[in-house]
């Protein structure tokens, strides 16, 4: 498989490459997920069909991948049947291979996932009352090293490729069996608005796993443009949310090319703090960060921007942090509400949870200012899901070691 190896990171706050594009798998059949529709014309047009029959298969194709779920030609029911098998010689119909599927007490799920070719990630599902977030990872690992973060002292990242990114949310649906089900009628469905999430366990689709999803932009955007489709999985923009550390860069493309909620990993209202606990503020500091969320496209006070907020003791959650956080946010005109996150713990780490009435006191300061401030409850603690808790064991191999495995697989082969 072409280019798609672990890297060391390369620097803090640099961009991981793209891993692949199309890379067909080793029968030589190349995976469908992840592909637009124009893409899977071009594919067909390429194995053998007329410019018009590839165009109208591709319909037909895409239809069934995205938004019906199935994972076979032979259930295309409206694909001639000698059509099937020419499909099945040359193209598959992907998904993770699940390594590990683990219930938390509070119902929260926690699936540990691998790529075709070996990387592990991980994904979260945590249902409440009147919704269902699944929590979807970007990368293996994260290039940055936000101090609190479990995910951030991964050695070893590599992007999630479209179909990997997509194919989380197709998983969920499969373990949930929420496919839209019954006869399809193909006109009809054509005109389908996005089905409504009444009743739906997944609901909503936060980008808050592993990685900074803004470093790995293009195909995030491909993968939640599939996602948002109304022929594909038909999720609508307002129920996803893309959380960044703070990739100041690419924030306004984030709102023009994808359009989605943004959430912002802010954590710190000082200079000398975030460069600490977020280092992406050395390049990208409090004030661009804070301009870039005023001029994010789409914001307004009917869709407000997220700013979360780990509470960690004795770093960033004194009276005055909470008053200045006020003071930012006001400043800047922002539509904003604060999450306040309770620091989940994992081995290792340097820091303690700030106690629940420190939490709350911060709460009613930024209440008081006229901001929404809610403290998130932690969900899947037992089972290492939380915010902040997700970290693959392979990883924590040494890199030394994944060289000599690797030379000891190749010899074999
Ligand atoms: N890389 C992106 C998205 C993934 S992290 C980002 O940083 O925004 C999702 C959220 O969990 C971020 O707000 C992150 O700062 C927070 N988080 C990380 N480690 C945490 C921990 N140990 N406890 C609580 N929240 C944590
Ligand atoms: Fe990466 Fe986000 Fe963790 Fe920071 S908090 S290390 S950006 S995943």
């Amino acid at each position: 498989m072409a280019d798609t190896t672990l890297m060391s990171i390369p620097g803090q706050v640099d961009p991981v490459p793209v891993a692949r594009d199309i890379t067909p798998r080793e029968d030589g059949r190349v995976d469908l997920i992840g592909l637009p529709k124009a893409d899977i014309a071009a594919l067909f047009k390429g194995a053998g069909l007329d410019k018009r029959q590839a165009r109208l298969r591709a319909k037909q194709v895409f239809h069934w991948l995205y938004h019906r779920g199935v994972t076979e030609f032979e259930a295309m029911s409206d694909i001639a049947k000698t059509m099937r098998p020419w499909l099945t010689e040359r193209f598959v119909i992907g998904r993770p291979d699940v390594v590990e599927a683990q219930h938390s007490t509070d119902g929260t799920r926690k699936w540990l996932l691998r790529t075709a070719d070996g990387h592990e990630f991980e994904m979260v599902f945590i249902p409440d009352a009147d919704r269902g977030t699944l929590c979807v990872s970007s990368q293996v690992g994260c290039t940055l090293n936000c101090t609190f973060c479990h995910t951030g002292t991964m050695r070893l990242v590599r992007n999630l490729t479209p179909g990997e990114i997509v194919g989380q949310v197709m998983l969920a649906r499969d373990a949930l069996g929420e496919w839209p089900k019954g006869k399809m009628d193909f006109a009809e469905v054509e005109d389908e608005a996005e089905y409504t999430a009444d009743g739906r366990l997944l609901t909503n689709i936060v980008m808050m796993g592993m990685g900074e999803p803004l470093y790995n932009f293009d195909n995030v955007r491909d993968a939640l443009r599939l996602v948002m489709d109304g022929d594909g999985l038909a999720l609508s923009k307002r129920r996803i949310t893309l959380s960044t550390s703070g990739v100041v860069p690419a924030m306004e493309r984030c709102g023009e090319e994808i359009g989605v909620n943004l959430a912002v990993s802010l954590h710190a209202v000082t200079k000398e703090i975030r460069d600490e606990i977020v280092p992406i503020n050395r390049k990208y500091g409090l004030e661009e960060l804070l301009q870039a969320c005023a001029d994010y496209p789409g914001a307004s006070n009917a869709r407000r921007i997220t700013f979360e907020y780990v509470m960690l003791k004795d770093k960033n959650d004194s009276d005055d942090h909470a008053r200045e956080l006020v003071r930012l946010l006001k400043q800047y005109k922002l539509p904003a509400k604060v999450n306040l996150i309770p620091f989940n713990p994992w081995p290792g780490a340097n820091y303690e949870c700030s106690t629940p009435e420190r939490i709350r006191t911060f709460s009613n300061i930024v209440f008081e200012g006229g901001i929404s401030a809610p403290v998130r409850t932690p969900r899947g603690r037992d089972i290492d899901a939380a915010c902040g808790q997700l970290k693959t064991a392979a990883e924590k191999k040494s890199r030394a070691q994944l060289d000599r495995e690797a030379a000891v697989a190749a010899q074999a082969g």
